[in-house]
Formats: structure tokens, C-alpha cells, sequence
């Protein structure tokens, strides 16, 4: 007998699917649509319907804080297991409050959502960007060496810099971003809130200095010989995947 035959068979009338179904066609329209393919098709259209709303941001389509973080975490583990570069940029809308204050939330929404899809057309496609907050966004870049992410982050400011946003038929705002960057810890095990405190401090570096500009932490000597590793990690030159890497010793920022 098979695992899945040793289920117990799901009757979805005894399941109350209302808000879920609801939620589901605003969201894709599709929920009715898949009613018509059978209930296993329907429930599990439901499911991942759901799961694709709870990683989102609904404004701006990006991934939520919750997805991002769990996309940190993942990047914490390659980063320690490969050694490679891996950069963490923070961004925050210069004088957002501005935006609200002057022409009212619904346009700084358009401002978000502007933001959102300059942003996507400045990453790649293994890259990933998040709403973080408010008006603040988070982009991390997977094999990514210092001078281009710096390359990239400059790309990132300046395209919003250069991107009007029309909010009428006669007007448009012009909007600028601060970004701080920090790339994760090489061969050590980081946690996602120190790199997250990391790209947070260059930003309010960046924002001290006078707003629309980068301030990227000098990329932490974290990197260990080859002869540091061996003694490290004996004769092999990778930490097992099972063992626990050292903890970290943050590094100061430096610029
Ligand atoms: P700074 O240059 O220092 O970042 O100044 P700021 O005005 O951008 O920052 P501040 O933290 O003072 O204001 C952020 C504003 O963002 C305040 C808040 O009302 C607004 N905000 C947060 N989330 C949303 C949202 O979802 N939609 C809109 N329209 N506004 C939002
Ligand atoms: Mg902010
Ligand atoms: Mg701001």
C-alpha cells in the first residue's frame, strides 16, 4: 500500500472553504474556474493560492517581510556552506512623508508601486525583492562580488531618480531612495537579524549624509585561508553540512 493511499479520504463539504475561495478569486479569479476540475485540483489550487497571498505584499505584488526573511535565511545557509558573495541592499524612500502629506495616501500608494517596478527592472531573475516596510524595500543578490553590487546599487538609485512619476494629467513627482548595503558574513553562519542590522546602520549612514546616495559596508574580511580552514574545518576544505559553522564576530562598518 502506498503512502498517499494510506490517507484518509477528504470530503470538502465537510470543510468550510468560503473565505478561502473568496480570497482566492479576488486575488487570481480562478477559484471558480478550478471548481470545474475536480475537487483535488480545486482544494489544491485553494492551497497554493493561499500560500502565494501569504508571501506577497498586496500593494506592490513584491515578497513580504515573512518570504524575505525566510530567503535570508536560505542565502545564510549557501553563503556559509559555498563561501560565495552574497549582498543585502536596504532602501528607503527620501521624504515620503511629503508624498502623503502633499497629495494625499492614494498617490504615495502609486509612489509605491512605481518604486516596486522600477526595482524589478533593475535585478535579475535570481535576485529577490521584498517590501520590507512601509516605504522602505530590501533586495538581496545571490554570487554577487563587491564591485557589482555596488554597480547595482547605483543602477538601483539612479533609475529611480530618473523615473517621473506621473500622479495627473499635468504632474509629475520625482522621487529619490537612500540605500544601504552589507554583504553577508563568508564561511560563517550569520543570522538574518545582524545582516538585516548591518544594511540597516549603512542606510542610516546613507541618510545622514544627505538622502539620494549609497553607503555600502567594505565587504567584511570574513573569508578564511585556505590554511585557516583546514584548521578549522580539519582536512576537508567545507564545513560538513551537518556541523554547526563557528558564530559570528561582527565586524565594525566600515566605508
Ligand atoms: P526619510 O527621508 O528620513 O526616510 O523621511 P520619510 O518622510 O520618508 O520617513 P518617515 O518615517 O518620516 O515617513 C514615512 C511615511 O511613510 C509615513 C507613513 O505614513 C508612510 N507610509 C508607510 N506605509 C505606507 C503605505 O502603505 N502607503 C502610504 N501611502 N504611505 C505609507
Ligand atoms: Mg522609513
Ligand atoms: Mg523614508
Amino acid at each position: 500500500m502506498s503512502d498517499s493511499a494510506a490517507l484518509p479520504l477528504v470530503d470538502l463539504r465537510e470543510l468550510r472553504l468560503e473565505t478561502a475561495h473568496a480570497l482566492v478569486d479576488q486575488a487570481s479569479g480562478l477559484a471558480t474556474a478550478l471548481l470545474r476540475e475536480g475537487p483535488c485540483r480545486y482544494l489544491q489550487g485553494l492551497i497554493d493560492g493561499l500560500c502565494e497571498l501569504s508571501l506577497k505584499d498586496p500593494l506592490t505584488g513584491l515578497a513580504n517581510r515573512r518570504h524575505f526573511r525566510a530567503v535570508l535565511e536560505g542565502e545564510i545557509d549557501r553563503v556559509t556552506r559555498s563561501g560565495e558573495a552574497a549582498l543585502l541592499l536596504m532602501l528607503d524612500i527620501d521624504h515620503f512623508k511629503q508624498v502623503n502629506d502633499t497629495h494625499g495616501h492614494a498617490v504615495g500608494d502609486l509612489v509605491l508601486q512605481s518604486v516596486a517596478r522600477t526595482l524589478a527592472g533593475c535585478v535579475r531573475p535570481m535576485d529577490t525583492l521584498a517590501r520590507y516596510g512601509g516605504e522602505e524595500f530590501a533586495v538581496v543578490l545571490p554570487s554577487c562580488q563587491a564591485t557589482f553590487g555596488r554597480v547595482v546599487a547605483e543602477r538601483i538609485r539612479l533609475a529611480i531618480a530618473n523615473t517621473p512619476i506621473r500622479i495627473s494629467p499635468t504632474e509629475e513627482l520625482h522621487i529619490t531612495v537612500s540605500i544601504g548595503g552589507a554583504f553577508a558574513l563568508q564561511w560563517i553562519r550569520s543570522t538574518t537579524l545582524l545582516w538585516t542590522d548591518r544594511a540597516d546602520h549603512q542606510l542610516y549612514l546613507a541618510k545622514a549624509a544627505g538622502r539620494n546616495r549609497l553607503s555600502i559596508e567594505a565587504q567584511p574580511d570574513s573569508t578564511v585561508s585556505a590554511e585557516e580552514k583546514s584548521l578549522l574545518f580539519g582536512s576537508l576544505n567545507m564545513p560538513p553540512a551537518w556541523e554547526d559553522p563557528p558564530q559570528e564576530d561582527v565586524p565594525g562598518s566600515v566605508n
